[in-house]
């Protein structure tokens, strides 16, 4: 995996360096075991990351259940699918496109 750069230091360190997660939401925050602070994923790649995710979920539940039922149109089906193969993609790349920036406790 790719080293992470901190927010606030500028150093690069690698996950399993982290020593302290706090859980949330939306993932989690860490701190930077090079100087101590806590960093959060940018605004902009936590809501990529809640789109994309819903994109995927919903694009699944409509494949499921349309191909569930009796009338089903498989251009519905296809279109669906679509859509959750793109919410899989943003929810992933909005893993790669993050940066941590330093949040205020
Ligand atoms: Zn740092």
């Amino acid at each position: 995996m790719k080293p992470m750069q901190c927010g606030s230091c500028h150093q690069e360190f690698r996950n399993t360096e982290v020593r302290e997660r706090k859980f949330n939401y939306y993932g989690y925050d860490m701190r930077c075991p090079k100087c101590g602070s806590w960093l959060a994923p940018d605004n902009r790649s936590v809501m990529l990351r809640g789109v994309g995710f819903l994109l995927w979920v919903v694009g699944l539940v409509i494949v499921y259940f349309m191909s569930e039922s009796e009338s089903q149109n498989s251009s519905y089906v296809i279109a669906a699918g679509f859509f959750s193969l793109v919410g899989m993609a943003l929810f992933a790349a909005s893993y790669k496109a993050s940066q941590l920036t330093p949040k205020k406790t």
